[in-house]
Protein backbone atom coordinates (compact mmCIF):
# COMPACT_ATOMS: atom_id res chain seq x y z
CA UNK A 1 0.00 0.00 0.00
CA UNK A 2 1.43 3.17 -0.67
CA UNK A 3 1.73 5.45 2.18
CA UNK A 4 1.63 8.61 0.29
CA UNK A 5 -1.93 10.16 1.22
CA UNK A 6 -3.53 7.70 3.08
CA UNK A 7 -5.31 8.19 6.97
CA UNK A 8 -3.45 6.19 9.53
CA UNK A 9 -5.06 5.67 12.84
CA UNK A 10 -2.62 4.96 16.04
CA UNK A 11 -3.90 4.04 19.28
CA UNK A 12 -1.82 4.91 21.92
CA UNK A 13 -1.16 7.70 19.67
CA UNK A 14 -0.08 10.66 22.15
CA UNK A 15 3.75 9.11 23.35
CA UNK A 16 6.44 6.46 23.26
CA UNK A 17 5.94 4.16 20.73
CA UNK A 18 2.26 5.42 19.29
CA UNK A 19 4.06 9.06 18.76
CA UNK A 20 7.85 7.90 17.31
CA UNK A 21 4.74 5.78 14.54
CA UNK A 22 2.50 8.73 14.01
CA UNK A 23 6.13 10.76 12.72
CA UNK A 24 6.85 8.06 10.55
CA UNK A 25 3.99 7.62 8.51
CA UNK A 26 3.48 11.54 8.81
CA UNK A 27 6.85 11.92 7.15
CA UNK A 28 6.25 9.41 4.49
CA UNK A 29 3.22 11.57 3.33
CA UNK A 30 0.41 9.86 5.87
CA UNK A 31 -2.40 12.12 7.38
CA UNK A 32 -2.28 10.56 11.15
CA UNK A 33 -5.32 10.09 13.09
CA UNK A 34 -4.31 9.84 17.11
CA UNK A 35 -6.22 8.04 19.84
CA UNK A 36 -5.74 8.32 23.11
CA UNK A 37 -6.37 9.23 26.67
CA UNK A 38 -4.60 12.55 27.30
CA UNK A 39 -5.19 15.49 25.50
CA UNK A 40 -1.66 17.33 26.38
CA UNK A 41 0.32 14.41 24.70
CA UNK A 42 -2.09 14.18 21.59
CA UNK A 43 -1.75 17.91 20.77
CA UNK A 44 2.29 17.34 21.30
CA UNK A 45 1.85 14.51 18.59
CA UNK A 46 -0.26 16.27 16.48
CA UNK A 47 2.04 19.25 16.53
CA UNK A 48 5.25 17.45 15.53
CA UNK A 49 3.54 15.84 12.38
CA UNK A 50 1.55 18.72 11.55
CA UNK A 51 5.09 20.28 11.01
CA UNK A 52 5.63 17.47 8.34
CA UNK A 53 3.43 18.80 6.55
CA UNK A 54 0.56 16.53 6.81
CA UNK A 55 -2.87 16.27 8.42
CA UNK A 56 -2.69 15.18 11.92
CA UNK A 57 -5.40 15.14 14.58
CA UNK A 58 -6.22 13.76 17.79
CA UNK A 59 -9.14 12.21 19.48
CA UNK A 60 -10.01 11.27 23.07
CA UNK A 61 -10.59 7.72 23.08
CA UNK A 62 -10.98 4.79 25.86
CA UNK A 63 -10.12 1.86 23.40
CA UNK A 64 -12.01 -0.68 25.94
CA UNK A 65 -15.34 1.84 25.31
CA UNK A 66 -17.36 0.24 22.74
CA UNK A 67 -19.20 3.06 21.60
CA UNK A 68 -16.29 5.30 21.79
CA UNK A 69 -14.11 3.67 19.70
CA UNK A 70 -17.26 3.52 16.91
CA UNK A 71 -18.07 7.07 16.99
CA UNK A 72 -14.10 7.72 16.70
CA UNK A 73 -13.78 5.77 14.05
CA UNK A 74 -16.63 7.46 12.38
CA UNK A 75 -15.28 10.95 13.40
CA UNK A 76 -11.98 9.57 11.70
CA UNK A 77 -13.63 8.93 8.17
CA UNK A 78 -15.35 12.23 8.20
CA UNK A 79 -12.19 14.54 9.16
CA UNK A 80 -10.24 12.57 6.58
CA UNK A 81 -12.19 11.12 4.03
CA UNK A 82 -10.65 7.44 4.63
CA UNK A 83 -9.40 4.98 6.74
CA UNK A 84 -6.49 2.84 5.54
CA UNK A 85 -4.40 1.73 8.11
CA UNK A 86 -4.97 1.15 12.10
CA UNK A 87 -2.16 0.27 14.17
CA UNK A 88 -3.71 -0.95 17.73
CA UNK A 89 -0.86 0.39 19.51
CA UNK A 90 -2.40 1.07 23.02
CA UNK A 91 -1.00 -1.19 26.03
CA UNK A 92 -0.95 -0.96 29.84
CA UNK A 93 1.41 -3.65 32.16
CA UNK A 94 0.58 -4.48 35.71
CA UNK A 95 3.40 -6.85 36.80
CA UNK A 96 3.04 -9.35 39.55
CA UNK A 97 3.96 -12.85 39.72
CA UNK A 98 0.95 -15.61 39.83
CA UNK A 99 2.06 -16.33 43.18
CA UNK A 100 4.40 -14.88 46.09
CA UNK A 101 5.62 -17.52 48.13
CA UNK A 102 7.69 -17.20 50.83
CA UNK A 103 9.13 -19.77 53.12
CA UNK A 104 6.79 -22.57 51.46
CA UNK A 105 3.79 -19.96 52.30
CA UNK A 106 1.66 -17.93 49.68
CA UNK A 107 2.02 -14.30 50.53
CA UNK A 108 0.59 -13.28 47.46
CA UNK A 109 -1.17 -13.35 44.10
CA UNK A 110 -2.07 -11.54 40.90
CA UNK A 111 -4.74 -10.08 41.62
CA UNK A 112 -7.96 -9.51 39.45
CA UNK A 113 -7.17 -5.54 39.45
CA UNK A 114 -4.02 -6.27 37.87
CA UNK A 115 -5.42 -9.20 35.79
CA UNK A 116 -8.28 -6.99 34.00
CA UNK A 117 -7.07 -3.63 33.11
CA UNK A 118 -4.81 -5.08 31.11
CA UNK A 119 -6.51 -7.30 29.76
CA UNK A 120 -9.66 -4.32 28.65
CA UNK A 121 -6.83 -2.50 27.42
CA UNK A 122 -4.49 -5.00 25.60
CA UNK A 123 -6.67 -7.69 23.97
CA UNK A 124 -10.32 -5.93 24.11
CA UNK A 125 -9.28 -2.75 23.11
CA UNK A 126 -7.49 -4.64 20.12
CA UNK A 127 -10.26 -6.23 19.42
CA UNK A 128 -12.84 -3.09 19.51
CA UNK A 129 -10.54 -1.02 17.45
CA UNK A 130 -9.61 -3.71 14.68
CA UNK A 131 -13.82 -5.03 14.60
CA UNK A 132 -14.52 -1.01 13.89
CA UNK A 133 -12.01 -0.28 11.81
CA UNK A 134 -12.41 -3.47 9.82
CA UNK A 135 -15.76 -2.81 9.00
CA UNK A 136 -14.94 0.96 7.83
CA UNK A 137 -12.13 -0.50 5.44
CA UNK A 138 -15.17 -2.94 4.01
CA UNK A 139 -17.49 -0.78 3.41
CA UNK A 140 -14.76 1.79 1.47
CA UNK A 141 -14.14 -0.97 -0.74
CA UNK A 142 -10.55 0.11 -0.61
CA UNK A 143 -8.89 -2.54 2.10
CA UNK A 144 -6.82 -1.38 4.38
CA UNK A 145 -3.65 -2.66 7.11
CA UNK A 146 -4.14 -3.63 10.85
CA UNK A 147 -1.54 -3.86 12.87
CA UNK A 148 -1.57 -5.32 16.68
CA UNK A 149 1.60 -4.24 18.57
CA UNK A 150 2.54 -7.67 20.25
CA UNK A 151 5.86 -7.90 22.64
CA UNK A 152 8.76 -10.46 22.92
CA UNK A 153 6.82 -11.03 26.05
CA UNK A 154 4.24 -13.21 24.62
CA UNK A 155 6.65 -16.25 24.71
CA UNK A 156 5.94 -16.34 28.73
CA UNK A 157 7.57 -13.62 30.83
CA UNK A 158 7.60 -14.35 34.41
CA UNK A 159 5.77 -11.30 36.31
CA UNK A 160 3.53 -10.88 33.39
CA UNK A 161 0.74 -13.25 33.00
CA UNK A 162 -1.55 -10.83 32.33
CA UNK A 163 0.61 -9.22 29.85
CA UNK A 164 1.81 -12.10 28.11
CA UNK A 165 -1.96 -13.24 27.35
CA UNK A 166 -2.60 -10.37 26.01
CA UNK A 167 0.41 -10.07 23.36
CA UNK A 168 -0.02 -13.57 22.51
CA UNK A 169 -3.11 -13.10 22.03
CA UNK A 170 -3.07 -10.27 19.65
CA UNK A 171 -0.35 -11.45 17.74
CA UNK A 172 -2.99 -14.55 16.97
CA UNK A 173 -5.37 -12.34 16.26
CA UNK A 174 -3.44 -11.00 13.35
CA UNK A 175 -3.28 -14.22 11.97
CA UNK A 176 -7.25 -14.93 12.24
CA UNK A 177 -7.89 -11.23 10.31
CA UNK A 178 -5.35 -12.66 7.94
CA UNK A 179 -7.57 -15.57 6.75
CA UNK A 180 -10.82 -13.67 7.87
CA UNK A 181 -10.06 -10.26 5.48
CA UNK A 182 -7.63 -11.19 2.85
CA UNK A 183 -11.18 -11.32 0.45
CA UNK A 184 -11.97 -7.79 1.37
CA UNK A 185 -8.24 -6.33 0.31
CA UNK A 186 -6.94 -6.27 4.19
CA UNK A 187 -4.01 -7.31 5.53
CA UNK A 188 -2.54 -7.69 8.85
CA UNK A 189 0.54 -7.82 10.68
CA UNK A 190 1.63 -7.75 14.60
CA UNK A 191 4.95 -6.57 15.36
CA UNK A 192 6.81 -7.95 18.66
CA UNK A 193 9.12 -4.95 20.27
CA UNK A 194 11.44 -6.34 22.38
CA UNK A 195 12.62 -3.53 25.47
CA UNK A 196 11.95 -0.25 24.05
CA UNK A 197 13.35 3.33 25.76
CA UNK A 198 9.47 4.91 26.55
CA UNK A 199 7.47 5.06 29.77
CA UNK A 200 6.34 2.08 29.95
CA UNK A 201 9.46 0.50 31.31
CA UNK A 202 9.11 3.35 34.94
CA UNK A 203 7.50 0.82 35.89
CA UNK A 204 10.21 -1.48 36.08
CA UNK A 205 13.15 -1.35 38.79
CA UNK A 206 16.68 -0.16 37.14
CA UNK A 207 18.22 -2.72 38.51
CA UNK A 208 15.57 -4.58 37.40
CA UNK A 209 15.89 -3.17 33.91
CA UNK A 210 19.67 -3.42 33.65
CA UNK A 211 19.45 -7.34 34.23
CA UNK A 212 16.93 -7.27 31.30
CA UNK A 213 19.15 -5.26 29.15
CA UNK A 214 22.28 -7.53 29.60
CA UNK A 215 20.13 -10.33 28.10
CA UNK A 216 19.45 -9.15 25.14
CA UNK A 217 22.43 -9.76 22.15
CA UNK A 218 22.64 -6.20 21.24
CA UNK A 219 22.53 -4.99 24.83
CA UNK A 220 20.82 -2.35 24.61
CA UNK A 221 17.28 -1.05 24.55
CA UNK A 222 15.05 -0.65 21.72
CA UNK A 223 14.35 2.89 20.16
CA UNK A 224 10.35 3.44 19.50
CA UNK A 225 12.11 4.36 15.49
CA UNK A 226 12.87 1.30 15.42
CA UNK A 227 9.70 -0.15 15.88
CA UNK A 228 7.79 2.31 13.90
CA UNK A 229 10.16 0.63 10.82
CA UNK A 230 8.36 -2.69 10.72
CA UNK A 231 5.03 -0.86 11.09
CA UNK A 232 6.16 0.89 7.55
CA UNK A 233 7.48 -1.99 5.95
CA UNK A 234 3.95 -4.31 6.73
CA UNK A 235 2.04 -1.43 5.45
CA UNK A 236 4.25 -0.88 2.52
CA UNK A 237 5.18 -4.86 1.08
CA UNK A 238 1.83 -5.74 -0.14
CA UNK A 239 2.82 -9.69 0.54
CA UNK A 240 3.27 -9.50 3.74
CA UNK A 241 0.02 -10.92 5.71
CA UNK A 242 -0.92 -12.66 9.44
CA UNK A 243 2.91 -12.51 10.62
CA UNK A 244 4.34 -11.61 13.55
CA UNK A 245 7.53 -9.16 12.90
CA UNK A 246 10.31 -9.47 16.08
CA UNK A 247 12.19 -6.17 16.94
CA UNK A 248 13.97 -7.50 19.88
CA UNK A 249 17.51 -7.12 19.61
CA UNK A 250 17.87 -11.29 19.31
CA UNK A 251 16.16 -11.48 22.69
CA UNK A 252 14.25 -14.75 23.03
CA UNK A 253 12.55 -15.10 26.79
P1 LIG B 1 3.54 4.07 26.71
O1 LIG B 1 3.03 3.77 28.09
O2 LIG B 1 4.68 5.02 26.57
O3 LIG B 1 2.33 4.60 25.81
C1 LIG B 1 1.12 3.91 25.76
C2 LIG B 1 0.05 4.89 25.33
O4 LIG B 1 -1.20 4.18 25.31
C3 LIG B 1 -0.10 6.05 26.31
O5 LIG B 1 -0.20 7.26 25.59
C4 LIG B 1 -1.39 5.72 27.02
O6 LIG B 1 -2.11 6.85 27.43
C5 LIG B 1 -2.17 5.01 25.94
N1 LIG B 1 -3.27 4.25 26.50
C6 LIG B 1 -3.27 3.47 27.61
N2 LIG B 1 -4.48 2.99 27.85
C7 LIG B 1 -5.29 3.46 26.87
C8 LIG B 1 -6.67 3.31 26.60
N3 LIG B 1 -7.48 2.59 27.38
N4 LIG B 1 -7.18 3.94 25.52
C9 LIG B 1 -6.38 4.71 24.72
N5 LIG B 1 -5.06 4.88 24.95
C10 LIG B 1 -4.53 4.27 26.01
O7 LIG B 1 3.87 2.66 26.06
P2 LIG B 1 4.84 2.26 24.84
O8 LIG B 1 4.85 3.32 23.84
O9 LIG B 1 6.10 1.77 25.40
O10 LIG B 1 4.06 0.98 24.30
C11 LIG B 1 3.27 0.98 23.13
C12 LIG B 1 2.89 -0.46 22.83
O11 LIG B 1 4.06 -1.24 22.64
C13 LIG B 1 2.10 -1.13 23.97
O12 LIG B 1 1.11 -1.96 23.42
C14 LIG B 1 3.16 -1.96 24.65
O13 LIG B 1 2.61 -3.07 25.33
C15 LIG B 1 4.02 -2.38 23.48
N6 LIG B 1 5.36 -2.78 23.84
C16 LIG B 1 6.21 -1.89 24.47
C17 LIG B 1 7.48 -2.30 24.83
C18 LIG B 1 8.44 -1.39 25.50
O14 LIG B 1 9.46 -1.90 26.01
N7 LIG B 1 8.20 -0.08 25.56
C19 LIG B 1 7.96 -3.67 24.54
C20 LIG B 1 7.00 -4.50 23.86
C21 LIG B 1 5.75 -4.05 23.54
P3 LIG B 1 -1.95 7.48 28.91
O15 LIG B 1 -0.51 7.57 29.19
O16 LIG B 1 -2.62 8.79 28.83
O17 LIG B 1 -2.63 6.53 29.84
Amino acid sequence: MQIQGSTVVITGGGRGIGRELAKHFAGKGANVALLDLNQADLDETAKQCSALGVTARGYLCNVTREAEVSTVMDAVVGDFGRLDVLVNNAGIVKDGLLLKVKDGKVVGKMTLEQWQPVIDVNLTGVFLCGREAAERMVASGRGGVIINISSVSRHGNPGQTNYTATKAGVAAMAEVWAKELARYGIRTGAIAPGYTATEILSAMRPEILDKLTAAVPLRRLGTPGEIAQAAVFIVENDFFTGRCVDVDGGLRI
